[in-house]
């Protein structure tokens, strides 16, 4: 098997990181294997990660954030770009495996944004992937050389955000 292709998708408006989790909804109900590594963790117990916990091992969520926030580009601690390395090896160890069929790099795209992960690094591991495998790659400024590299790019743009009206976070909307 070959033809496994990078997606991303990225953009200022909501629906990234839920309709890469539709992608792998899909393909776990076809019996194929499906990974989201998310490198940036939220403060909830999202209900993707409970929804999830039913589907194993088909589909599998795995959250190595270390729950930092985010500064501007200079100012990133060793520790944060250390954790980043980390969960970049992470990441690294799980694609080589081979173990699956498509793997989700939940905010990877801010990873990079951040200055925490270098875009080529991350552009060589794509192109040595497995070459079955379906990467989807989620979060917001992605890198131009991940946009050329892909097969896939979709861009959310905000129209309206309930945000704006100082609607709070819903469940079963935001987590
Ligand atoms: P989702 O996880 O709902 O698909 P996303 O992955 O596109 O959203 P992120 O940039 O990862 O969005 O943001 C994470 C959180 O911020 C989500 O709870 C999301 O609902 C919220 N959010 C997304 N877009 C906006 C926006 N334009 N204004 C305010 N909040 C937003
Ligand atoms: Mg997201």
């Amino acid at each position: 098997m070959g033809n496994g292709l990078i997606i991303v998708n990225t953009g200022n408006g909501k629906g990234k990181t839920t309709a890469a989790l539709g992608l792998g909804l899909r393909a776990a109900g076809h019996g194929m294997k499906v990974l989201m590594l998310q490198f940036i963790k939220g403060t909830w117990l999202t209900g993707e990660l409970c929804a999830v916990k039913r589907l194993e091992p088909n589909f599998k969520i795995v959250q190595l954030g270390q729950g930092f926030v985010k500064t501007l580009k200079r100012e990133q601690s060793e520790e944060a770009i250390e954790n980043a390395q980390i969960s970049w090896d992470y990441a690294k160890q799980e694609i080589f495996s081979d173990l699956y069929d498509t793997v989700i790099l939940d905010e990877l795209n801010n990873m990079i944004d951040y200055g925490l992960l270098n875009v080529d690094d991350v552009i060589s591991v794509l192109k040595e992937r497995p070459k079955r495998l379906n990467v989807i790659l989620t979060g917001r400024n992605a890198h131009d050389k991940i946009i050329e590299l892909a097969d896939m790019v979709t861009e959310m743009q905000e129209i309206k955000h309930p945000y704006k009206k100082g609607i709070k976070a819903q469940k079963g909307i935001e987590f």
